[in-house]
Order: C-alpha cells, then sequence, then structure tokens
C-alpha cells in the first residue's frame, strides 16, 4: 500500500480524497496555494505545503511545484483529483519519471484518450458503440469532406480532435457552410489547443448523457459500476446527475457496460474512469473518456456501495481489482445536486465569506464539502462549494429526500444556487426522468420570458 499521497487539487474532491487515504491508513500531504491555507483538508493533512500564490497556473497547475512538494514531504504517490492537472499526460508522465506514482492510468492511455480522433479509433476497435462520422481527421480535400458530411446526413458537428470543457465544436446545418466551418474550427482549435486537427460527426438532436463508471487494475480485470444521466447541464456543465440513468431497457444498458469494461481491458486502461455517452433513440453513442474520478462519482457509490477513491488508492498501490463484476449489486437511486456559490439569476460567481452554514442530514442523505462556517470561498477557482446526495429504494424517494435536504440546507453570507435545485427536483418533466441535454437550458429560457 501506499505509504504517503499528495494530495495535488483543493475543495471538495481534496477532502474526499483525504477521507479515503485515511481509511486505508495513508498518510496525506495537502498542498494548496496562499489563498486556501483555510481549506479543510489543509487542517486535517497528516502535512501541508503551499506551492504557490492564488492563480492556478502558479500553483495548481504547477506540475513542478507539485512535485516538489511530493519530494520533501517524502510521499510516494501523487492523488491528482479532478480538473487541474488531472488529464495532463505530460504531468502523469513527470510525476512517474520523478519516481513517484501517479493515481490514475499511464501516461499513455491518457494521451490516446486526450485526443479524440485516437480515442474513438481506440473505442470503435474495442467494439464500443460510436457517433457516426469522419472515422479519423478530416483533411484538405474538399470534395472528401463534404462526400462524408453528405453520407452521415447533415445537420453535423465538427469537433477539434484536442478538444475540451465543450470548447472547439460547431454544427453545421447544410453543405453550403461546411467548408467554411471546418477552416473556422480548424483556426479556433489550433490557437486554443496548438492542434487543427478535426474530424465529424453526426449531430444529435435531442440525445440525453449517460455515463458509464469503471474500475479496472491494468492486470486484466476490469468491471463497471453501471450508469448515470447528467443530461441536466447549463452551458455543457453537469448540474444534476443520478444513477441510474432512468428509463432505459436493461438489457441495452448491460451491452453498453459490458463493452466498456472490455475496452477497459484491451487499451490497459488503470485505475477509476468514465466512458461519455450521447443516448438517443435506444442507441448509445461514445463521445470521450475522462481518465479520472469525477464530479459525480459518488451517486454511484451510493448505488453500489463501493469506494470508488478508495479502489483508485487500492488500484495504485499495485492491487488486483477485489471485486468481481459478480459482487458489484445495484440498489436503489441516487441524485447529486452541486451547489455552486453563484446568483440563481444571473449565474455570476458569489465568493466571499461564509457566515454560517448548516448542513441537511438523516437517513439517505450525503453531503461532500469542504465549507464551515466563517470560511471565505476565494473568487480564483470553481464555484462548487457543496455536492447534496441523496439515496432512496426508488427514485421518487431520493426526490423527496433532494427536496427536504435543500430545504434544511442553510449557506449565509454568499448567494447559491441551491433555490434552482429546489425548482429542478420538483419540476414535472424532471420528476418523470430521461429529459434531454437541453431541457435545463429551455426551461431557463422559458422562464426569463
Ligand atoms: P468536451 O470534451 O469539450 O466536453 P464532448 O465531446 O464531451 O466535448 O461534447 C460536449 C458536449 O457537446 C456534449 O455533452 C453534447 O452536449 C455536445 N455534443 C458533442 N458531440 C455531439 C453530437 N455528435 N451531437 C450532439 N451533441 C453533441
Amino acid at each position: 500500500m501506499l505509504n504517503k499521497v499528495v494530495i495535488a487539487n483543493r475543495g471538495e474532491i481534496a477532502l474526499r480524497i483525504l477521507r479515503a487515504c485515511r481509511e486505508l491508513g495513508i498518510k496525506t500531504v495537502a498542498v494548496h496555494s496562499t489563498a486556501d491555507a483555510d481549506l479543510m483538508h489543509v487542517r486535517l493533512a497528516d502535512e501541508a505545503v503551499c506551492i504557490g500564490p492564488a492563480p492556478s497556473t502558479q500553483s495548481y497547475l504547477s506540475g513542478h511545484a507539485i512535485i516538489s512538494a511530493a519530494e520533501v514531504t517524502n510521499a510516494e504517490g501523487i492523488h491528482p483529483g479532478y480538473g487541474f492537472l488531472a488529464e495532463n499526460a505530460d504531468f502523469a508522465e513527470q510525476v512517474e519519471k520523478s519516481g513517484f506514482t501517479f493515481i490514475g492510468p499511464s501516461a499513455d492511455v491518457i494521451r490516446i484518450m486526450g485526443d479524440k480522433v485516437a480515442a474513438i479509433e481506440a473505442m470503435q476497435k474495442a467494439g464500443v458503440p460510436t457517433v457516426p462520422g469522419s472515422n479519423g481527421p478530416l483533411t484538405e480535400d474538399t470534395s472528401r469532406s463534404l462526400k462524408i458530411a453528405s453520407e452521415i446526413g447533415y445537420p453535423v458537428i465538427i469537433k477539434a480532435a484536442a478538444g475540451g470543457g465543450g470548447r472547439g465544436m460547431r454544427v453545421v446545418e447544410s453543405d453550403t457552410d461546411l467548408i467554411s466551418s471546418i477552416a473556422l474550427t480548424q483556426a479556433e482549435a489550433k490557437a486554443a489547443f496548438g492542434d487543427d486537427t478535426v474530424y465529424l460527426e453526426k449531430f444529435l438532436g435531442n440525445p440525453r448523457h449517460v455515463e458509464i463508471q469503471v474500475l479496472a487494475d491494468g492486470q486484466g480485470q476490469a468491471i463497471h459500476l453501471g450508469d448515470r444521466d447528467c443530461s441536466l447541464q447549463r452551458r455543457h456543465q453537469k448540474v444534476i446527475e443520478e444513477a441510474p440513468a432512468p428509463l432505459i431497457p436493461d438489457d441495452i444498458r448491460a451491452e453498453v457496460a459490458k463493452a466498456c469494461t472490455q475496452a477497459c481491458i484491451e487499451i490497459g486502461y488503470s485505475g477509476a474512469g468514465t466512458f461519455e455517452f450521447l443516448y438517443e433513440d435506444g442507441g448509445f453513442f461514445f463521445i470521450e473518456m475522462n481518465t479520472r474520478v469525477q464530479v459525480e462519482h459518488p451517486v454511484s457509490e451510493m448505488i453500489t456501495g463501493v469506494d470508488i477513491v478508495k479502489e483508485q488508492l487500492l488500484i495504485a498501490s499495485g492491487n488486483k481489482l477485489s471485486l468481481t463484476q459478480d459482487d458489484i449489486q445495484f440498489t436503489g437511486h441516487a441524485i447529486e445536486c452541486r451547489i455552486n456559490a453563484e446568483d440563481p439569476d444571473s449565474f455570476m460567481p458569489s465568493p466571499g465569506l461564509i457566515k454560517h452554514f448548516h448542513a441537511p442530514g438523516g437517513n439517505g442523505v450525503r453531503v461532500d464539502s469542504h465549507i464551515y462556517s466563517g470560511y471565505s470561498v476565494p473568487p480564483h477557482y470553481d464555484s462548487l462549494i457543496a455536492k447534496v446526495i441523496t439515496y432512496g429504494p426508488d427514485r421518487d424517494t431520493a426526490l423527496i429526500r433532494m427536496s427536504n435536504a435543500l430545504d434544511e440546507l442553510v449557506i449565509d453570507g454568499i448567494k447559491s444556487n441551491t433555490a434552482l435545485h429546489q425548482r429542478l427536483v420538483r419540476d414535472t418533466e424532471f420528476r418523470c426522468g430521461g429529459v434531454n441535454i437541453h431541457y435545463l437550458e429551455h426551461k431557463l429560457a422559458a422562464e426569463e420570458k
């Protein structure tokens, strides 16, 4: 077992990793910026190292500073959490070259999955269903691009191979705009990602976002922890997630999950990962793989009883998976609301002093949060301040518990999106289950009128 781990992140996920380390008897090193000395996990960690000033480019994104912290504290492993350097293949490589264990898959696997064209190719080889598309980059040959698009059928979407965070994509409705749109997306991709490789795929009109959580040990064993529905999104940011995804036939669910575990074995995946799909008309279409723990991992933990972060640490320590697929029993339903420090109407960030914080509780309620009364939310980072997760034997119970939990939640001093969540969990259509990825934005637009 790893003896000591650097937690290369902040906020709720840093605390989540610290808790898992403690359960396993692993010592912890918190690394933090000057703006984050008051974070809860910094107080609780065995050691803490300040790695730089507030801007994340000089602290949480400084691989050099983080590796130096591991050196001076004699740590063995580095857990990147999500965001920041979690999917940076060069960082993972540097960590390993410096003699530490990167808690995640190998740099090579991260690199392949970070290139969407390569990732889609790997998925097709492994039998994971993908969106009908160009099967590789578009070339200078404009007649070839026009031919591909007309074969697939408009609308199509042009995507940057190196894209991420919802950037580097353009929808094209007809062949009159195709060639100019390809050139524009290439230019934007070059400027944003330093790589102008683009590809093309069918644009799905009303899909849901459904993803599969996997765990693999890199030693020939892989399992899945079922699916999650993350269709409630605003500007490609997930707002509410749930597990399992409602209203999907069990045979379709099982088939895609099995293909994902098979893909893990074929690509030599190790650690926790997520296969993201668009789901439309009963079909799953792979869009990308996240090679890290995700914000919404708790809903899968609630319905399976598996601690995903502990599994990450066990796998990175060199252990084989102790669980087989048959050990995983899916029971009940779980929902997560992401509580952000933001204005509920304008969505502008609302950092500042939390005068009073009261977390909800009771049967089936879990709150993953680093905030406390007297904590000041710094303006420099992501606005996620808490995740409220509820579990119930069925979806309706999980929803009622969420509504009650949100009523109990008190965050005084700053604004939060709690009221938006309360409206959503009481929304008639959302309560029926299965809304698509446009539902939230359409609802918000309708409310504005
Ligand atoms: P990123 O890595 O930037 O998050 P993704 O490939 O995951 O990019 O796509 C982000 C979002 O863009 C998806 O969640 C979906 O809303 C939309 N999208 C991507 N590809 C398609 C497609 N083929 N059809 C319809 N929407 C798409």
